[in-house]
């Protein structure tokens, strides 16, 4: 029904009922919609002024809203209250969303936050916190979204993992078993999607100067295990001189190329230490990667 009186709008502003829509309703609905989590800072903040200046509506979601002032500016983009960890918010963002702009065509999961320290001195609920944040958390906006996305036969769905997806560092164990899963994830969804219009795309950022190194980092460390102290700092050393980018917009930009390519590319690495990283874990097998990292961190 939508799709038919869209086209008549198209051709000569009614609907198929023969009524006059508002023109800015036509315009909204003809435009794409994307949902952004996490859109208050960082990766999720630049792609949301992106597909504003390339004149798509947006869903930027967040989840404190009321602390924005930039984003409320800007035209076509609504702001929603929006904490991956609360499924009310999800469904009443979703249904706002679509609500205000007729569909969602592109959702971008990039809500997350990196948890690190000894395996063994994290809490219970250390390690269900990583895992509701960027694994089940990304699993519930997804299945709050693939309704409509089914229901038009189109959608892409953009899954911000890392190169911690692909590799692994010391004393992440936490963060990269999220990465890893939410690349599993993503990849067999293909299989179950394709068939309805709905692409999957994978980014692997490397390391971006973001708010990531600093508040959304949730260094627990080795608590009273002192045995794992000194590998620990030495890590925590060697993390602080890690050569961080400044062009947030380069992940940005892959993000967009990723929702409007319309090609079946599953990975976008993004960053010349992602892409040098993931094709040295190509070349070397289990044990002279390892050596490799373990060399790194004693430099
Ligand atoms: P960032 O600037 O710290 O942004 C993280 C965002 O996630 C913030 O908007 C934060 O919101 C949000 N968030 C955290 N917990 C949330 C929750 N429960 N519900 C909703 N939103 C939540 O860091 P970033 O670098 O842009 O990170 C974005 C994504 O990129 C993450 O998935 C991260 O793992 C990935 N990544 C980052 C890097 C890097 O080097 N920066 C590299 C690879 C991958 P609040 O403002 O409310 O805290």
């Amino acid at each position: 029904m939508k799709s038919i009186s869209i086209q008549l709008i198209c051709i000569n502003g009614f609907n198929s009922s023969g009524g006059v829509l508002p023109q800015q309703l036509n315009l909204k609905i003809m435009k794409k919609t994307v949902l952004i989590t996490g859109a208050s800072s960082g990766f999720g903040r630049e792609a949301v002024k992106l597909f504003q200046q390339h004149g798509w509506n947006v869903i930027a979601s967040m989840r404190s809203p009321e602390k924005e002032t930039e984003l409320t500016k800007l035209n076509n983009v609504m702001l929603s209250r929006l904490d991956v960890t609360d499924k009310a918010s999800i469904q009443n963002t979703v249904e706002k969303g679509i609500g205000q702009f007729g569909k969602i065509d592109v959702l971008v999961n990039n809500a997350g936050y990196g948890s690190m320290g000894a395996l063994e001195a994290a809490s219970g609920e250390m390690v269900r916190r990583q895992f509701d944040v960027n694994l089940f958390g990304l699993i519930e906006v997804t299945k709050a979204v693939l309704p409509i996305m089914r229901q038009n036969k189109y959608g892409v769905i953009i899954n911000i993992s890392s190169m911690g997806g692909r590799v692994t560092y010391p004393f992440s164990s936490l963060y990269h078993a999220t990465k890893f899963a939410v690349e599993g994830l993503t990849e067999s969804l293909q299989y179950e999607l394709n068939p309805f219009g709905i692409n999957l795309k994978i980014v692997e950022p490397g390391g971006y100067q973001t708010d990531f190194a600093g508040r959304s980092l949730a260094p627990f460390g080795a608590g009273s295990l002192t045995d794992y102290q000194p590998a620990f700092d030495q890590f925590i050393a060697k993390l602080t001189t890690w050569p961080m980018s400044k062009s947030i917009s380069e992940v940005a930009e892959a993000i967009y190329e990723a929702a409007t390519d319309g090609s079946e590319k599953l990975r976008y690495p993004v960053g010349a230490d992602a892409v040098q990283i993931v094709q040295a874990r190509h070349q070397m097998d289990d044990a002279a990667f390892k050596n490799m990292i373990v060399s790194q961190m004693a430099e």
